[in-house]
């Protein structure tokens, strides 16, 4: 695609990034085809094309973006399905952060969505916050048909719709050792992950232990930033990569790591993009890139290690790959292979390309394109008829389990109990 940046905005390397992005666009426009926004709406604004014309005129004009131009960005899942599609090599994710940024410091949202938004960056990426919020949460349930009448309250009910009935007790994350360990990695405790399903990370301890592997949780470590990224608070989200730097740059320069090990591929996505985020800081850049280049999905970095003997549960297991992992981390075939592996009967279902509607912060901020995906991500998976639905990312878990009757669980719980671990908590 032809551009026309004035030499002063290309003055800005985050503009020269994009301007690149956007001159790799042939606007052919396979990835409308595949874009869960476009499926659902049939509106070219909100197809990835439409997109990366609307975001080229935005900052090639250095425009305060308009009302209707923040409504078709806003409605972007960042799933990144557009990314598998493209032939050209359109990077999508970095155009589309770049442009959240934008619209987050050129933009004046009206005040409910300021404040929603906000609400949303103070408790989801802290654990302790996000607990007390989901603890009180049941209390509030009773007002959602009042929130949903007004279209600014709406995201508040939508929130109390996704809360737990039930908060599980909080567990510690502790680093666990075994005699003559093989290797030693990190896991991420991250933010929202250990309080909704702690068995999640339970699991991973518990099966990196038996294959070997010494487990540490780096002090200090917390949310990836993914969440504020998305909402276009680069600031934040560059902070939260700091401070995750740092706490892994200790132990790898300590005792060293031969990977991070993430379990929300949603997470993974971003940690691998730390080196990017942070590539103009002269203080970060080489250490976030070194960051990057050792975090890896949990199922990622198993798929690389001797298996262990299982022991075959009789189960037929349909496996919803997280846009995350397929898309933006291209790990497909890996949690495949080892829910194989480890004995089970793999299904996989139709439009598994497309988004469940979870997508972070958007099944609070969009719930009703996110409740059409959700119903539909949930019919295709409960068709195949399986005993439960894997999956590898807490937001798809969730989202999922509201919509269909299957239970939903970690790919690393099957994996858990099959080698001699416990029978995963949503098969009790
Ligand atoms: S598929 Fe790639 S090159 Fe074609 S319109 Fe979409 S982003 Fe542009
Ligand atoms: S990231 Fe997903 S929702 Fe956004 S334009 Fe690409 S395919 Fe569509």
């Amino acid at each position: 695609m032809q551009t026309s940046f004035p030499p002063e905005a290309l003055a800005d390397p985050a503009m020269r990034s994009s301007e690149a992005v956007i001159r790799k666009c042939v606007h052919c426009g396979f990835c409308t085809a595949t874009c869960p926004t476009y499926v659902l709406l049939g509106d070219e604004n909100d197809s990835p094309r439409g997109r990366i014309y609307l975001m080229k005129d935005m900052l090639e004009n250095q425009r305060e973006p308009s009302a209707e131009v923040v409504k078709h960005i806003d409605r972007c899942l960042s799933c990144l399905s557009c990314m598998t599609t493209c032939p050209s090599g359109v990077n999508y994710m970095h155009l589309v952060d770049h442009a959240r940024a934008y619209i987050n410091e050129t933009y004046t949202r009206p005040r409910s969505e300021r404040l929603v938004r906000r609400l949303l960056a103070f408790v989801l990426p802290y654990s302790e916050r996000f607990r007390w919020a989901l603890t009180f949460a049941p209390l509030a349930k009773p007002l959602r048909p009042l929130l949903r009448r007004s279209k600014a309250l709406r995201p508040l009910a939508a929130m109390l719709d996704l809360a737990p009935s039930h908060v599980p007790n909080p567990t510690s994350a502790q680093s666990s050792h075994v005699p003559g360990a093989k290797a030693r990695v990190a896991l991420l405790q991250g933010c929202a992950e250990p309080v909704l399903k702690p068995q999640f990370r339970e699991a991973t301890v518990r099966l990196l232990n038996r294959m070997g592997h010494d487990v540490i949780f780096a002090p200090g470590e917390g949310c990836c930033g993914a969440l504020v990224h998305h909402m276009g608070r680069e600031a934040d989200a560059k902070a939260a990569a700091r401070r995750n730097v740092d706490a892994w740059t200790t132990e790898i320069e300590g005792a060293g790591l031969a990977a991070i090990l993430v379990t929300a591929s949603g997470c993974g996505t971003t940690i691998k993009d730390y080196g990017f985020l942070l590539r103009d800081d002269p203080a970060y850049a080489e250490k976030a890139a070194r960051v990057s280049a050792l975090a890896k999905d949990v199922t990622e970095y198993l798929d690389g290690l001797e298996w262990l003997p299982v022991e075959a549960r009789g189960l037929t297991v349909a496996y919803h790959p997280a846009c995350s992992l397929q898309h933006g981390q291209k790990v497909t075939d890996a949690p495949k292979r080892l829910i194989a592996k480890a004995g089970f009967t793999l299904r996989t279902p139709a439009e598994a390309h497309l988004c469940c509607g979870s997508a972070g912060t958007y099944n609070i901020l969009q719930s009703e394109i996110a409740n059409e995906l959700g119903t539909r991500k949930a019919a295709h998976l409960d068709a195949l008829e399986a005993d439960v639905i894997a999956t590898g990312n807490i937001g798809c878990a969730t989202q999922i389990a509201r919509f269909s009757g299957v239970p939903v669980v970690h790919t690393v719980e099957l994996l858990d109990w099959a080698t001699g671990g416990p029978v995963p908590l949503a098969l009790r």
